[in-house]
């Protein structure tokens, strides 16, 4: 039976041990039905940390920034869990590692878990694995939690879009000083880090980006809140005290503002939607030979439209689910 080692589990995490941790993440990122009681309870003591989602295109520095703010943050005593997220395909599997050894020190550290997620090209599955691992690390008494993404693809947007505070990170030297108009994460940022602040066209990086931002329409996301741009360099630690001081100072923007209310429940209203469709998702599988064959045989003979299939399928799956 799942539900008494799934229990042991639940109680672990509470408590804070690690290889508890450890097997649930595993469980989450499985995304099987195995770990659903678990993560069920798991939700219910969640929703105390700050979720800093940090993201940017492949080689802006941010993983080299995460491991630096992860070691400023335990500077104030507060405990940090980090979700990286690893887009390398099951057949090049070297980032991960990279993370690892870049992550150094803080990766010995009791007050910090690391967890790599791996997308292995199944981005919709990730998202719903990589919230789940938010919650757990939150439960387990993790005060910051930060999602680390890379920000390509909108999948990866909405990931970053499920923090509290979002920090995009551009870098001079890629070729391109819009890098993050491109990716389409500009408007999400609530903060904005030109991350390698010793290389000399770092500065150019900074005006681009704040010139961009004065273009745009102001920021509705975080009350009055506008999003900085800071410089940091990773290397001689410069900027990071500053960031940290950003990210909690947009915390108490957050809260001060009663923006913080808006943003859980558009957190919550993103989950419930890729909550849907998984549990869609999972009937339409189970009945691919049942209903949905015969109505596919229907929309084959082009005897009902897609739309009036779907809606079939749905009471259908309803109803079955329910017999
Ligand atoms: P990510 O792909 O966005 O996670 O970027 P990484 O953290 O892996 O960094 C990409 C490259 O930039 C690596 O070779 C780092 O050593 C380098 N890098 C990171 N931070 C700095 C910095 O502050 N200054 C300089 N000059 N290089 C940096």
């Amino acid at each position: 039976m799942a539900a008494v080692p799934s229990l042991d589990l639940v109680a672990g995490v509470l408590a804070g041990e690690t290889r508890a941790i450890a097997r649930l993440l595993t469980r989450a990122e499985a995304a099987d039905d195995e770990g659903k009681p678990a993560l069920e309870a798991i939700f219910r003591h969640a929703g105390r940390a700050h979720v800093i989602g940090i993201t940017g295109v492949p080689g802006s520095g941010k993983s080299t920034l995460v491991a630096k703010l992860a070691a400023e943050i335990r500077r104030t005593d507060r405990r940090v869990g980090i979700v990286a997220i690893d887009p390398s395909s099951p057949f090049s599997g070297g980032a991960i590692l990279g993370d690892r050894i870049r992550m150094g020190e803080v990766c010995r550290d009791p007050g910090v878990f690391v967890r790599s997620m791996a997308t292995r090209g199944a981005l919709g599955g990730l998202a719903r694995g990589t919230l789940d691992a938010v919650d757990i690390l939150d439960a387990a008494g993790y005060e910051t939690v930060i999602i680390e993404t890379v920000g390509v693809g909108q999948d990866e947007v909405d990931v970053a879009r499920a923090a509290h505070t979002t920090v995009v990170v551009s870098s001079p030297g890629l070729g391109d000083d819009v890098q993050a108009i491109k990716a389409g994460i500009l408007e999400i940022a609530d903060i904005h880090v030109v991350a390698k602040a010793d290389r000399s066209d770092a500065d150019k990086t900074a005006a681009d980006l704040k010139s961009m931002l004065a273009l745009g329409p102001p920021s509705q996301r975080s009350g009055a809140w506008q999003p900085p741009v800071l410089k940091t360099c990773a290397l001689s630690g410069d900027g990071i005290v500053a960031l940290l001081e950003a990210i909690d100072a947009h915390r108490v923007a957050l809260d001060d503002s009663g923006a913080i209310v808006a943003r859980r429940a558009e957190i919550n209203e993103r989950r419930l939607l890729l909550a849907s469709e998984e549990v869609l998702r999972r009937s339409f599988a189970r009945q691919r030979d049942g209903h949905v064959a015969g109505l596919l045989r229907e929309l084959n003979e082009r005897r009902i439209s897609p739309h009036t299939a779907a809606k079939r399928l749905l009471e259908e799956l309803h109803r079955g689910d329910h017999a």
